[in-house]
């Protein structure tokens, strides 16, 4: 059984930061990923652009609020020209390089193709768990875990107690597939976007697009001549229940045929257009979510509400895809910023376990602010920041010292407060 100090579950851009963030402070780190790439949804859901992640600061500039491990990832990718001058739109091929560059560099051990099935636990820690991959059925062991997975598969693993989706019923956001369609004359189409917008809707009103979005959701990408769809709706399935994720693969591939065909034909600009690639898993929003020490509320970020312990801040505000049909509800966070606090990254039960990305301690209307690319990121950074002091002290992760855990975070540029 190979040893590490610290098991980072799942190489999103949560577990990337957390790896990179532990490995910094002296710890054998490893990661495991079920794919061959580090990104997490943004390579294998084809997630783009990146949320807001600075805001105005009223003198003409801007307050980077996810910085950090995650200002490195924008650096470098602006660097080997894979970002877009938006400072939004990336190129997840050179995504994929960079954070497997960063990774390296800090020394952490990256284990693809690897699926995480089990954990095992004496009494109130995890002692390792198990994974499947060409090489067999093994056990990876660790003093300390960080579960990255977004769908908190460690944790459950554990028999930690968490909850899925929306309070009450349990609805989770809409699963949705994203595509791009590429040979667009974009200039044309981008001026004359609401007529087709209007035409998907007179479609969808006499029956025939069965998408149930009420609008379409589309996007600038870094190449020039390709539209990014972030149109699909998948209703009532679950993200971690395998049969439902199959059936949703099929039904998704049917969504974007029908509206890559309805552009095709009705659409400016989409006359030549190719129907290029579909990400390769259909994106979940939302499914589990712990248990945690606290559990962080809308009301929480939209009052902006500080927290002695904040890990990580965010700006991106509340944005809830129906999970029963059409409509978004969005409600801003108006130029201010929110904090995530530590304590919604710790499973009640286990001592040597914490959980970072769109799976931590929160409701259903809160996990649908904090989820995007650049704040998980920056809660990854928190958290394996975090896990690398509970290692050093042998300690529980819920007596991680804050003013050291600042001290560290403060050195590294990341923002908190
Ligand atoms: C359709 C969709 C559109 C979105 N749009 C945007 C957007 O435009 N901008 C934005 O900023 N955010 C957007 N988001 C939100 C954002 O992409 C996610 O919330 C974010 O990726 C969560 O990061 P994470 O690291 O927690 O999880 P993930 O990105 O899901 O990473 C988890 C990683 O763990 C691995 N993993 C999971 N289980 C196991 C296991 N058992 N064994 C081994 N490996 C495992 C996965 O392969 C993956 O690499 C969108 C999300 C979706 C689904």
């Amino acid at each position: 059984m190979r040893q590490y100090d610290i098991i980072v579950a799942g190489g999103g851009f949560t577990g990337v930061a957390a790896g990179i963030a532990a490995a910094r402070e002296g710890h054998r780190v490893l990661i495991v990923e079920q794919y061959g790439f580090l990104g997490g949804a943004a390579c294998s859901s084809y997630v783009n652009p990146f949320m807001i992640h600075a805001i105005p600061d009223g003198e003409g500039g801007w307050i980077q609020l996810n910085a950090g491990i995650f200002q490195e990832i924008l650096n470098r990718l602006k660097e080997l020209g894979g970002l877009d001058r938006d400072n939004r739109s990336f190129n997840d091929e050179i995504l994929k390089l960079v954070l497997d560059r960063m990774v390296t560099e800090h020394g952490v051990q990256v284990l693809f193709h690897t699926y995480i099935t089990g954990v095992n636990t004496q009494g109130d820690r995890i002692q390792s768990i198990t994974v499947a991959n060409k090489s067999g059925v093994t056990e990876l062991s660790a003093d300390y875990f960080i579960d990255c997975t977004g769908d908190a598969d460690v944790a459950a693993g554990a028999g930690c107690p968490f909850h899925i989706g929306r309070e009450g019923d349990n609805a989770c956001q809409p699963m949705t597939m994203c595509f791009r369609v590429i040979n667009v004359d974009t200039g044309r189409f981008w001026s004359n976007w609401a007529s087709a917008n209007a035409k998907y809707q007179e479609l969808q009103r006499e029956g025939k697009i069965k998408n149930t979005r009420e609008d379409l959701l589309l996007f600038h990408h870094i190449a020039r001549g390709v539209v990014h769809f972030n149109s699909t709706r998948i209703l009532n399935k679950s993200g971690v229940d395998a049969w439902d994720l199959s059936a949703a693969e099929m039904e998704v591939r049917e969504q974007v045929f029908e509206l890559y065909s309805m552009m095709k034909e009705y659409a400016e600009g989409f006359e030549n257009s190719v129907l290029f690639s579909a990400a390769p898993q259909i994106g979940v929003r939302e499914s589990r979510m712990i248990d945690g020490e606290y559990t962080l509320t809308a009301e929480d970020l939209l009052a902006c509400k500080p927290f002695e312990d904040s890990i990580a801040v965010g700006a991106y505000g509340i944005d809830i895809h129906s999970p029963d049909g059409s409509g978004t509800d969005r409600r801003e966070i108006g130029g201010r910023y929110y904090y995530i606090p530590y304590r919604s990254l710790i499973p009640k039960g286990v001592k040597n376990l914490l959980v970072a990305g769109r799976c931590i301690s929160s409701t259903h209307e809160a996990q649908s602010a904090y989820r995007v690319l650049p704040i998980v990121c920056c809660i990854g950074e928190g958290a394996g920041t975090a896990a690398a002091l509970a290692c050093r002290d042998g300690a529980d992760v819920r007596d991680v010292c804050v003013e050291e855990l600042h001290r560290l975070l403060d050195q590294h540029g990341a923002k908190y407060c």
